[in-house]
Parts: structure tokens; sequence; C-alpha cells
């Protein structure tokens, strides 16, 4: 199996000259974690791998692209998709940084929404799906990256439907109220682009639930553990907060490069105690706080001047984006303001550098510096953070870091500050440097030791492992879905049996669920077909509802059929009249209702619904997060009511019923079974409340559960139209029969087979 990973860039940019190509190692959180994960599976040489992506160049000369191709699989595993510039600029600098990228991280007044930056994002995504539909194996496992790239999931499932596919988003996932700004028909096509991929990571636990939350929102689909059904596929998202090459910074002084480096920046900052802040240049970051918060530092203690050094690196990032430009003059105005107030002959309180620093820079920094001020306004995870951390091999330095950074939630012993709030920055940076070593020891070990346990080798392989078993899920239910060897099997026994008993749910599994109880009245086809089944005289058909019994009488008291209502309180077989399955008591029905209608007052569109031996709470027309934690809550004071008194709770499919105990679906249907001798019992169910019959049957039985869940029922449909199709199918098969061999009317009755 070979591993195709997926992101807009490659690890690598390459730039022409005359002729020549070079490649250079491309910088940002992405790119260099990713590589440290790939040159780990370099090494270990169990998967191979290959990367796709854009190597940041147009180019035109054809010869040139084979070039660059060829030079990219043989050395990076790498396979180059190429882009116009025009294109580039409208789907990177567009759609994805104008629009993703400050929705992501909640600016949604710099969000511009431009139907043209859309149609390219798609463009570029379906360009992307071609590269992989053209290099990808059937054994592949294709692992796509960040928010550039959430429509191709899909886009590459409905071209090679068995493969993994996992996507990783990089950046925060915003809450609803911040991704419902993006028109309609957008953020619907993003989600479910999206939930092409069988595995869904993100940083943080919250970002997994702030897209589940869309999820449900948007797309209607409701999750348990973070699984849901879409579009009839079991998919997942997941927390997998990304590590670092935790071995690389840690032993980083080993080599000379660094060494000879670190010598180099010691001799600049002098003997001052030295804070680091690098950043891309990038408004999330909070560079402009994090000066302001700095002056604020330099302001309230003077007996820190000339004792202390920023050094401010700025890696130039965007730079054909306004507010990135405008941000660069801002930065620009206030370090030369705070140099202009507080420098001396022998002091300047701000070193800034506007450039990009290689690795054996970067760790030189970070092992020269004794605070590391990161203040972004909001970051998907921010790996600066996690680096200099690991860095420190000494125990030395401290961590000062954004409750708004994804890592902040892993580096807990970090100073913890808000990066609206300068004061409490300016307090946190006289606490980090005066912070006793033993304290930055104790602190910074704890952090390094999360970070050595879960580094990037270990991310990838997690991510990677989850993304199989999601896979294996999958095909355990496949398994489970009625295919055509397990029809033919049902149909045979069927044929052959002497006297069978069909047990039918009605609303969710011979009808859609409806918005009101009152819509799914049934129709003159789905009439005929139950009364197709009843008609033959070694059939007894059940209709076992949860309904009560006045509306299944309605419906359909006019069919030879046995009712069951009331999820088996009630039962009407077959010329007979309703009748108590045993005696019940309803009287506790008086003290609930008050604590149910209270329920249906606080959440707007539930209401309660009153039966003879039963009270149900629908909450299907309620919002979903608010309606899902009230149903919890009355739950759990059911739960406690029902201590002393005779009844049971059931959670149903939006909605919470309260019954007598011991009176359920599969009771009603072991009553009915008792009276004969049934060999072919079929039993097919929507909800929870079917459990207790899948339950109940005989291990010889069939049993279906309608819809993706597990269940006690021995296979799964995928909706009520299969089980409409599989119903028809048994009736066609006895009138085939009887046309072929019309002796077989004998059987049947007098009736002419057409006029069944
Ligand atoms: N980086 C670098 N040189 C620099 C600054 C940063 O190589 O001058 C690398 C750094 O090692 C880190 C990444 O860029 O791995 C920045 O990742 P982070 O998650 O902090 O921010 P992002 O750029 O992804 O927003």
């Amino acid at each position: 199996m070979r591993l195709i990973i997926v992101s807009n860039r490659l690890p690598f940019t390459v730039v022409e000259k005359e002729g020549e190509l070079y490649f250079k190692e491309s910088v940002g959180g992405l790119a260099s974690s990713l590589r440290a994960y790939t040159d780990y599976l370099k090494t270990s040489g169990e998967t191979d791998y290959l990367w796709v992506g854009w190597p940041e160049i147009a180019l035109d000369d054809e010869s040139l692209k084979e070039k660059l191709k060829s030079k990219a699989f043989s050395e990076f595993h790498a396979y180059p998709v190429f882009f116009s510039e025009k294109t580039m600029e409208k789907f990177y600098h567009g759609f994805c940084n104008r629009t993703l990228w400050p929705l992501f991280h909640y600016f949604p007044s710099y969000a511009i929404y431009d139907e043209d930056y859309w149609q390219h994002y798609r463009l570029v995504n379906e360009a992307f799906r071609d590269a992989i539909t053209e290099i990808a194996g059937p054994n592949d496992m294709i692992w796509v990256h960040d928010y550039h790239l959430l429509l191709l999931p899909r886009l590459i499932r409905e071209e090679m439907p068995e493969n993994p596919v996992g996507f990783f988003l990089h950046t925060p996932f915003p809450s609803y109220e911040i991704f419902r700004l993006l028109p309609g028909k957008w953020r619907k096509e993003l989600l479910e682009g999206l939930l092409g991929a069988d595995l869904i990571g993100f940083h943080t636990h919250d970002y997994t639930e702030y897209f589940l939350r869309c999820v449900l929102r948007i797309l209607g689909y409701d999750h348990e553990m973070g699984e849901f059904i879409g579009e009839g596929r079991i998919v997942k998202a997941d927390t997998f907060p990304m590590g670092i090459d935790f071995r690389r910074f840690y032993h980083s002084m080993r080599n000379p490069e660094v060494k000879r480096e670190k010598a180099k920046v010691k001799r600049t900052l002098t003997d001052s105690k030295v804070i680091l802040s690098v950043d891309r240049l990038d408004y999330t970051k909070g560079i402009l706080n994090r000066l302001q918060a700095y002056e604020m530092f330099l302001d309230c203690n003077p007996q820190w001047h000339k004792k202390v050094i920023l050094v401010l690196v700025v890696v130039p990032s965007r730079t054909g984006v306004e507010h990135y430009q405008q941000m660069k003059r801002q930065i620009d105005e206030i370090v030369g303001g705070i140099n202009g107030r507080f420098s001396s002959l022998d002091w300047t309180p701000i070193l800034y550098q506007y450039t990009s620093l290689p690795f054996h820079s970067l760790a030189a920094h970070y092992s020269v510096s004794d605070v590391a001020l990161i203040t972004p306004l909001r970051d998907g995870m921010n790996l600066i953070a996690k680096e200099y951390v690991a860095t420190r091999k000494d125990g030395r330095g401290v961590l000062i870091l954004s409750e708004m950074a994804g890592a902040s939630q892993e580096l807990g012993e970090a100073i913890t500050i808000n990066p609206n709030n300068k004061e409490e920055i300016a307090e946190a940076l006289k606490q980090a440097l005066e912070m006793p070593r033993e304290e930055q020891v104790r602190r910074i070990q704890i952090m390094q030791r999360r970070l050595e346990q879960y580094d990037v080798v270990r991310w990838g392989e997690d991510f990677l492992s989850h993304l199989l078993s999601v896979k294996e899920a999958q095909n355990r239910f496949d398994a489970k879905i009625i295919g055509p060897d397990i029809r033919e099997q049902l149909i045979r026994d069927y044929e052959k049996a002497k006297r069978r008993a069909i047990f039918l749910d009605y609303d969710g599994t011979l009808v859609p669920l409806a918005w009101h109880a009152e819509w799914a009245k049934p129709g003159d086809e789905t009439l005929s077909l139950i009364k197709s089944l009843s008609q033959d005289p070694k059939t007894e058909v059940v209709l076992i509802s949860g309904r009560d019994k006045n509306t299944l009488q309605k419906w359909f008291g006019g069919l030879s059929i046995d009712l069951v209502a009331e999820h088996g309180a009630w039962i009407r077989e077959k010329n007979e009249d309703w009748k108590l399955i045993r005696p019940l008591s309803a009287e506790w029905k008086s003290q609930l209702l008050p604590m149910l209608k209270r329920y249906a007052d606080r959440v707007p569109g539930s209401f309660v619904e009153v039966k003879d031996f039963s009270v149900a709470w629908h909450y299907r027309r309620s919002e979903p997060g608010l309606a899902s934690i009230r149903a919890k809550e009355l739950t759990d004071d059911l739960i406690h009511f029902a201590a002393n008194v005779d009844i049971q709770v059931l959670q149903g499919s939006k909605v919470v019923e309260v019954g007598s105990g011991g009176v359920n679906k599969g009771a009603a249907a072991m009553h009915l079974i008792s009276k004969g001798t049934f060999d072919f019992i079929l039993a097919v169910g929507d909800d929870w409340t079917d459990e207790d019959l899948f339950k109940a049957l005989p291990e010889t039985a069939y049993s279906i559960r309608v819809g993706l869940t597990s269940s006690h029922a021995k296979f799964n449909l995928h909706d009520h139209t299969e089980v409409i199709q599989l119903l028809e199918q048994l009736t066609k098969t006895i009138e085939y029969r009887k046309r072929r061999f019309p002796w077989l009317t004998r059987v049947f009755g007098k009736r002419s087979p057409n006029s069944l």
C-alpha cells in the first residue's frame, strides 16, 4: 500500500533561471512537519509515498514541466500539479486566503465572497482530483491536507470509491456561527466535499466539535462519538494534535551548523535576556498586540531597560494580499516607535528581522532565548511553540503562549495569556523573566515529555491507523448490508416456508420519517404492498408500531393483518378487537405530563404526544443541538422518576418516550409468535425501539435494521426504499410462481393471481 499525501504546496518551491530549475525547501508548519513525517517513511522503508502538490511556479514550456516532474519524482517522491498564475491568484490569494483563511481564523470582516474565486477553488480541486486519479492505484491510501482542498475528498471518492481517503485540517475549524457566513451553496458543498473522506482530523477537540456541529446543522447528520453516517458511509471526525520532529530539535546542538550559528547570535545579543518572537507575517499571529504589550512592559518595568531584547523575526508571507502589506507597514512603524522611544547608545530594545530563518538559525535562536513570546489571536496549532520547548535540552526557558493557539491545549505548563489583553502579556513577560530556574526546568521538562511521546511520527501513524480502522468498520458494516446473496437466500427461505411471520415497523421503515406525524399517512402503493403480502394464507403480517391504536386502526384497520400499537401495549389480532397485552395502569401519566410539557415549552418546535399507556416528547422539528441536550436532561429526570414507578424510558429517533415497564415490541412479537409454528420470521425496523424486537426473535429469524447503525439485527438496509423493494420482491415471487403454475392458485384461495 502506498501513501499519497496531497497538499496545496509541495515541500519545496521551484524557481527558474535561464532555463534551469532550482529547488528550495518550503517553510511553514504544514510543509516542515509533514516533511519530517515523510523523512521517517523514507528511512523506515515500510511505506512508499508520493507527495502531490503545486510547485509554486507557473511553467508554459512543456519540456521544463517534464524536467521538473522527473526531478520532483526522483529526488522528492513528489508529483507536481501545474497551474497558471491567474488561476493561482484567484484560487490561492482569492478563495483560500481572502475567504476561508480569514473566516476560519475568526476575521469575518476580512472575508470576501466572490463567485469567481469560488469557481477557481472548484477548478483547482478538480485539477488535483485529475492528478490523483492519474497516478493513484487501487490500494493507495490518500491523505489530503488543509483548507485549500476541502472539496477534494469527495471528488476523489466519486472516482475511486474503495481507496481509504483521510483529510487533515491544519487551521482551526470555526464555530457554526462563523461557518454559516459562507453562502449556503458553498458551505454545503464544502462540508459534503470533506465527507468524501473516511476520517477527518483536527488539531483540537474544539475544532472537531465545531465541525460536527456544522455537519449536524447544515447537512443534518448527527454523530455518536464523532462517527456518523454520511451518504451511506461511516465517516469519522477525530482529534490528532500535530506533533513535531522532537528529536531533531532536542538534539539540534549536535549539529555543528546550529552550534556555530548559536555562538554568532549570542555575540550579537550580548548579555541581555532574550525574548523571541517568530511568526509568518499574518494578521492572525497577533504581532501588533505583542509589540504594544512589550512597549507596556518597558513602560511599567524600567528596571528591565538595557537588560532585555526582543528578537522579532517576521517571515514574509502572502505578500500579494493587501491586509498583509498593511500589517507590514504597521509593524515597521511600531518597531520604529518603540526603538525610537527607548533606545540608547548601548541598547536597542527590538532587533527586527523581516526574513525566513533556515533550520540551523531558527534552532540557534530558540536555544539562546530566555522567553518565547507567542501570542496569536487565532492559530490552528502553532508549531513554533512546540519547537521552542523541544529545543531547550537544558530545561531553561519560558514559553508565553496565547490561549487561542491550538498548541495551548497540550502545553499547559506555559504561561497562558489572552492575546487581546496587553496588560496580561506585559505581566507574563515580567513573570517569565523573573521565573526561578527550577520552575523553568520543571515546566519545560513536563512539556518535553508530552512532545516526545506524541511527535510527528506518532501523529502520522495514529492518523493513518485510525483511517484504516474506519475502513474496517465500513467493511464490517458493508458485510451486514443485504446484498444479492443474502437477498436470494432470504427469498429461497421465504418461498419454501410453510408458515411465515413478518413484523414491520411503520415510520422510517415503510415510509420516510415525516416532519409532521400525520403527513406519514400510507399511500395506496404502501397499502397494496402490505395487502399483497398478507393475502398469502401462509403469511402473517404484523404491523408493529409506536403509534397509538386509533391511528393504526384508521390507516390499516381494513387490512387482514395483526396490528401492534404503542410499542406493544395494544394488540389487534386479525379479525379481532384491540386488547391490552396485559393489564396496564396509566396512573403515572398524570404525574409525568407536567414535566414533559415543561420541556415542550422550553424547546421550540417540540411537543408532547399522549397515548393510552405511554407519553412521548417529540423534537424532530426543533433545533438539534438544544433539543438533544434537553433530551438527555429529560431522560435523566425520567430515569429518576422511574425509580419508584413501573415505567420505562425509550430514546427513539428524535423522541423520548415513556411507557409501562415490560411493554416492548419484543414481548408483543413473542406473544404472537407463541401462537403458531413459524419456519420463516422476518422483522424490519429503523429505531431503537425495534431493537427489543430483534433481540427477542429466535436465532433463525431474519432481522433487518433500516439505516446504517450498529444493531442487534442481523442485517441492514440503507433506507425505507430498499425495504419496499425487498417486500415487493417477495410478493412478486409468489405472483410469478402463480402465473407459471396455475395449480398454485389452490394454495392462495380462489382469487385469480391478477386480483392480488
Ligand atoms: N519556520 C522556519 N523558518 C522561520 C520561521 C518558521 O522554518 O523563519 C518554520 C517553523 O520551524 C515551523 C513553521 O515554520 O515549523 C511555522 O509553523 P506554525 O505552525 O508555527 O505557523 P504557520 O506558518 O503554519 O502558520
